[in-house]
């Protein structure tokens, strides 16, 4: 039996439910697991560097210049080092990754509010003199919602001394991305995953659209070979077929539709999201107490970490039907 908090913070020989990191619960798709499987008795050679062919391929299908692109082993490795490079003073629309707090030497606030159901017209947004990065998370975590980027070109032009970094982890699940504009705006950073609707979370697979001075440093500090043999073929078999990873999008958000309509039913506030994870408050109460309690049945859920919130409030991810039944019938009894 694995300590909870190692599947609290991932991994672990996990069996039960598990609600609490964003993870897509559909595994690989078949070709990503053969594909990787291929690679395993190569793996005594190294890999192309800068994962050439994930790159070409992302180059292709973002239709932006391949100098534009960096790839690492996963995004939070690169969300860190932006951190690290650009990060001085940090702007951020909160609540949000819970990563950023943590990271930022120091930060100011925009508050996305339950009463705006965390909608946010960034058309307002008022970023303080001597931010040098501010971040915009779309769809954002952890409520699930988008924001209409149209007003992102103004703000990218009224703050030239501000990098803006759009995390698009979610970005294959709802919403505009606006890698487009990358190539256009030297303070334009975006970084995406392949962890989220791609279902390669433990390979890890992420990337940066930066403007190509911002690649080419970021690819001389880094590892030439960040994606091991398995993860880069996993990756590119898997940007091969679209088709099916839409088919699954569409299956997780109709899934979480469901999930959340029948939360509602049990009297508990759920907010509106358009990817596979959403906000219930579960006001008066106490999302940590219920968190402790449904571990005991192997369920694992997220009580959000925001006191401003009150207690109440918990990110919940759909897993496949028959495990958000089990969920339901769970907090049914135990609210
Ligand atoms: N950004 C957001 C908003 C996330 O929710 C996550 C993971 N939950 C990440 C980035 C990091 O993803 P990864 O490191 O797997 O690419």
């Amino acid at each position: 039996m694995d300590d909870p908090s190692t599947i609290e913070k991932g991994g672990g020989t996990f069996q039960g439910i598990k609600l609490l990191l964003c993870e897509n619960p559909l595994p690989p798709i078949e070709a990503a697991i053969d594909a990787a499987v291929d690679e395993v008795p190569r793996s005594n050679y190294y890999t192309e560097p800068h994962s050439k062919p994930l790159r070409t391929l992302l180059a292709e299908k973002l239709d932006v210049p391949e100098e534009n692109l960096h790839v690492n082993a996963g995004s939070e490795l690169i969300l860190r080092q932006l951190f690290d490079r650009f990060g001085k003073h940090v702007h951020l629309l909160t609540p949000t990754y819970p990563l950023f707090p943590e990271i930022a030497e120091r930060y100011t606030e925009t508050r996305l509010r339950p009463e705006d159901d965390f909608r946010y017209d960034l058309g307002r947004l008022e970023v303080p003199d001597g931010t040098t990065l501010a971040v915009i998370v779309n769809p954002n975590n952890p409520n699930g919602g988008t924001f209409d980027m149209a007003r992102l070109p103004a703000l990218l032009e009224g703050h030239p001394d501000t990098r803006f970094l759009v995390d698009e982890a979610f970005i294959d699940v709802a919403g505009e991305s606006v890698v487009d504009l990358v190539p256009r705006h030297r303070n334009l950073l975006v970084t995406r995953t392949l962890s989220k609707a791609h279902s390669l979370a433990g390979f890890r697979v992420g990337y940066g659209v930066f403007p190509k001075s911002v690649a080419a440093e970021f690819d001389r500090r880094n590892d030439a070979y960040p994606l091991t043999r398995p993860s880069q073929a996993a990756a590119v078999a898997t940007l091969r077929h679209e088709e099916t990873i839409r088919d699954r999008i569409d299956r997780l958000r109709a899934w979480r539709e469901e999930f959340a309509t029948e939360i509602e039913a049990l009297g508990v506030r759920t907010f509106p999201s358009e990817t596979y994870f959403f906000l219930a408050d579960f006001a008066p109460h106490d999302a940590s107490e219920i968190a402790s309690k449904i571990r005991e049945r192997d369920i694992y859920v997220k009580p959000l970490d925001d006191a401003r919130l009150g207690s109440g409030f918990m990110r919940l991810t759909t897993a496949r039907p028959a495990e958000n039944r089990q969920v339901l019938s769970a907090l049914e009894e135990l609210l």
